[in-house]
């Protein structure tokens, strides 16, 4: 019996890597298959060797979690971090409230990279600044590229165990290669066991940054269906509306059309972005169209 984390799962098989003895490519045979527990990227699991030579092994058991993520489905997360291009691609601000609100549902906190901050004008970074300086999400702006804004990234990210996202061509993977150089001889290591390489992008993988630090490595994303969201509670899942919702004349105001509104009297102070506020109506109304049906 070991203990070790699962890194990787590929129909039906999980490859789980053990401290000082590399992956195991396992089946899931334990007890809680009776409970419908599903092993996810993440979890921490004892797994039984059958053989050692072959590294293969069958997970048997799979430790308490801290938590257990929908969307993407992964195990023991400390936070989130979104990535978007500050331009080429230029960022879709509500695709990225949209992601927002996913974690927020899922009570995970997030940090926003902006990334390619060689290739963004002042405006365009200004404009992203203001959009996001009054969220209360921490930001940072960086390039992959030229290594450049990558220090307090790290710092946010140490001792954590962080699932990373982004739509694609915003440098995620640069940014990944950046953070653990030797990524690509782990991936390598996997893909050859199960020579399916092109695979990598489909499923979130763990990277071990080093023994304390974990990112998950998610599959890309160009939508986010709002499935996931009700009208009534989608305020309260924008986390700088709070302290100006008590000043509300109407409780369940939806800070649309209701007068004495305590959010839009924050958006005409500046204290709540446009954008932010723009992307809550639009949101909203989606919701609302959704119901007619
Ligand atoms: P992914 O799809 O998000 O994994 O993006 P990639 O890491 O594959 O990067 C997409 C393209 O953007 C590649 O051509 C990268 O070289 C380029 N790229 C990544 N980061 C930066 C950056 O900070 N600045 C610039 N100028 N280009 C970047
Ligand atoms: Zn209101």
């Amino acid at each position: 019996m070991k203990q070790g984390k699962i890194v990787k799962g590929i129909a039906g098989f999980y490859y789980v890597s053990v401290a000082g003895s590399g992956i195991y490519e396992c089946k899931a045979k334990g007890a809680f298959r009776q409970q419908k527990l599903k092993p996810l990227v993440g979890d921490n699991v004892q797994i039984d060797i059958i053989n050692e030579d072959e590294k293969t092994g069958n997970v048997v058991e799979i430790l308490p979690r801290k938590n257990a993520l929908i969307r993407p489905a992964v195990a023991n997360v400390d936070q989130a971090l979104v990535i978007f291009a500050g331009t080429s691609p230029k960022p879709n601000l509500n695709l990225l409230d949209r992601f927002l609100l996913m974690m927020e549902q899922q009570e995970v906190p997030t940090l926003i990279c902006f990334n390619k901050e060689d290739l963004a004008s002042e405006t365009e970074i200004q404009e992203l600044r203001e959009a996001y300086e009054t969220s209360g999400y921490p930001l940072y702006f960086l390039s992959a590229k030229e290594e450049d804004g990558i220090a307090p990234l790290r710092e946010a990210l140490q001792g954590k165990t962080t699932t990373v996202a982004g739509p694609s061509g915003v440098g995620k993977s640069t940014l990944i290669n950046l953070l653990a150089p030797d990524v690509q001889m782990e991936t390598g290591a996997i893909s050859e066991k199960i020579q399916r390489g092109k695979h990598t992008t489909r499923h979130s993988q763990l990277i071990m940054l080093d023994e304390e630090t974990y990112i998950f490595d998610t599959p890309g994303f160009s939508s986010l269906a709002s499935d996931f969201f009700e009208k009534e509670t989608l305020g309260t899942l924008f986390p700088e509306f709070m302290e100006y919702e008590q000043n509300c004349r109407f409780t369940g105001c939806s800070h649309i059309g209701e007068p004495d509104c305590g959010v839009k009297e924050a958006l005409a102070e500046r204290k709540i972005s446009q954008s932010r506020y723009n992307n809550y109506v639009q949101i909203y109304n989606e919701l609302k169209d959704k119901r007619k049906y």
